[in-house]
């Protein structure tokens, strides 16, 4: 399942790893096949060196997959020589079957806890994939730290032989189960990049990376209807580049194309957490202002009109001077937000007419003069 995860969506960062990962946990299969051929201190070599690299490139994984620096090279070579040089000292020179299981028990499970810290930082609650998936390595990194203690009881004499039958059943059994379930959620972090890829894809426009007019609108949208809710005003500033086309006709697309996102550079330096701006089409912006009052909105909007005009866009050799006409809406209470955009499309308009390089504000309009602003 993995192998063709990761066929198919090699760009997906730790999804080799954790294939890998997955690959070393087939050689512990290998191991019970070899059982009643193979020498002892080859069988726990071998079971060892299986199992941490299991767990240890699951944790490569998993950081690769939240973007963290992989842990270097020599902490891998280090952990692994220590694990094997003891298992041989538990084996060879002074044989003691408990020390190892506890040995390799305790490694494995605080790495398993490491995945499940690395994958759980962050706000992870948006990411069922990845709750999920710390659920499941850090219930089995927790398992693994507390096995060796369920062995110990049957030592204690507390267990009796069926009991203590009963607790390797369970041991194999949480192994399998631990396993299997770890895969179905890393199948399932892949699919959340897919989508999160797609959605992005879906939302955001290809030049400026700014949200689209779908996307605007239906954000527009959800913030009106909390507004509502919470009694909040809504302002949207219309912001379109003046003479936009005089720049491509003269340099180039190219320019043009730097111009705009020149444009959307400086915008998104006068907004607030929370604002919102969208490509509406063409050279033709829009910022929505939770939260702000039409006498907030109109600074902002001079701000932006300001900083526009004060910084040229550097094109090579020339600067390119660039101006914005602005239209500021406030939203009117119970106000649909497309009216409110489109009143300050309007506006903006006005602002074109009235010689650009300037804000309007925007008239209530017949069906919202009615009603006093929200
Ligand atoms: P005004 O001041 O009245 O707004 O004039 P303008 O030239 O800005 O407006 P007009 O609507 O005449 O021209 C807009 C131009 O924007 C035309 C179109 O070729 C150009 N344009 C639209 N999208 C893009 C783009 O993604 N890249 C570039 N380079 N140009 C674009
Ligand atoms: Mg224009
Ligand atoms: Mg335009």
């Amino acid at each position: 399942m993995l192998l063709a995860a990761w066929r198919f969506n090699p760009r997906i960062a730790g999804l080799g790893a954790w294939t890998l990962s997955y690959g070393f946990a087939l050689l512990i299969s290998l191991n019970l096949l070899l059982r009643a051929v193979a020498p002892e201190l080859l069988l726990v070599l071998l079971a060892q060196f299986s199992a941490f690299m299991m767990a240890y490139l699951n944790l490569q994984g998993t950081r690769a997959y939240v973007g963290a620096a992989p842990l270097p090279w020599r902490y891998g070579v280090t952990g692994l020589a220590a694990v094997l040089a003891s298992a041989a000292y538990f084996t060879l020179l002074q044989p003691n079957e408990a020390m190892r299981y506890t040995l390799i028990s305790l490694v494995l499970g605080v790495l398993f806890l490491l995945c499940a810290r690395s994958i759980a930082r962050g706000n992870i609650w948006d990411y069922p994939a990845r709750y999920l998936y710390a659920l499941a390595s850090g219930g089995h990194g927790l398992f693994l730290l507390l096995r060796p203690w369920l062995f110990s009881l049957d030592k204690q004499g507390l267990l009796d032989t069926q009991r203590a039958i009963a607790v390797s059943h369970i041991v194999v059994v949480e192994s399998i189960v631990a396993v299997v379930l770890m895969a179905f959620c890393i199948v399932m972090l892949a699919n959340e990049q897919v989508t999160l890829a797609l959605r992005n894809i879906a939302d955001r426009d290809p030049l400026t990376s700014v949200f689209n007019r779908r996307a605007f609108l239906a954000l527009l949208d959800k913030a009106a209807r909390y507004a509502d809710r919470m009694h909040f005003p809504l302002s949207i500033l219309l912001i379109d580049l003046d003479h936009f086309k005089k720049i491509n006709d003269t340099w180039g697309h190219r320019a043009g194309d730097e111009a705009l996102l020149h444009f959307v550079s400086i915008a998104q330096g006068c907004m607030r957490d929370g604002d919102v701006v969208g490509r509406l089409g063409g050279e033709e912006f829009a910022i929505f202002l939770p939260n702000a009052q039409q006498h907030e909105a109109e600074a902002v909007a001079d701000r932006v009109r300001r900083a526009v005009e004060a910084v040229p866009l550097a094109y090579g050799e020339t600067r390119i001077g660039l101006t914005v006409s602005v239209g500021v809406a406030c939203r009117l209470s119970s106000e649909t937000p497309e009216l409110t955009l489109h009143r300050a499309d309007a506006a903006m308009y006005l602002a074109k007419r009235n010689g650009r390089n300037r804000i309007e504000l925007a008239q209530p309009s017949q069906l919202g003069s009615a009603q006093g602003p929200a």
